[in-house]
């Protein structure tokens, strides 16, 4: 199996991806993840964006530390993921994806969530969300969803970057 982050053009980023039923090769996947994404530096990496068309996403906030010395941190899988509540209160921030690399574009959510997942032991956890935990949580759980960040931008801000866009497709990583 490849180690590579797929990008932006490849089909896997764009399908419903299947739940977890059993935890076989869980723990190894997860491993895997959390590998790719210390590499990458990231802070957010889901299991369709190295092609694999499950419900797990990791979230580590330990980059944003440079930045934010206060910051909470959070590094931790989260399984069979879904939102059940939306706040009205919205909140902004500059997003970017290990998928479509050189984007950065600022998009509007829900500030508060409240989620359930399951963690490791296949246990059903439910939490309220906030801050940047919230926002990585929405932007990985659209990856499930086969959507991307920049779906969510106004028609004007997705023509400015639609020839990048265009040019990612056609080199994209599958
Ligand atoms: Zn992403």
């Amino acid at each position: 199996m490849t180690s590579r982050i797929v990008t932006y053009g490849s089909p896997v980023l764009r399908k419903i991806a299947e739940p977890i039923t059993e935890n076989t090769e869980l723990e190894q996947t997860v491993n895997r993840m959390f590998s790719i994404l210390d590499k990458e530096e990231g802070i957010g990496l889901a299991a369709p964006q190295i092609g694999i068309s499950k419900r797990i996403f990791i979230i580590d906030t330990t980059p944003l530390i440079n930045d934010d010395p206060e910051i909470e941190i959070i590094r931790q899988a989260f399984i069979n993921p879904s939102i059940i509540e939306y706040s009205s209160e919205k909140s902004i921030y500059n997003e970017g994806c290990l998928s479509i690399p050189g984007i950065y574009e600022i998009v509007e959510r829900p500030a508060h969530i409240k989620v359930s997942f399951s963690d490791m032991e296949l246990k059903l956890v439910e939490k309220v969300l906030s801050g940047i935990e919230a926002r990585i949580f929405q932007h990985e759980f659209d990856h499930l969803e086969g959507i991307l960040f920049t779906d969510r931008l106004d028609p004007m801000r997705k023509l400015l970057i639609s020839s990048k866009l265009k040019k990612l497709q056609k080199s994209s990583r599958i």
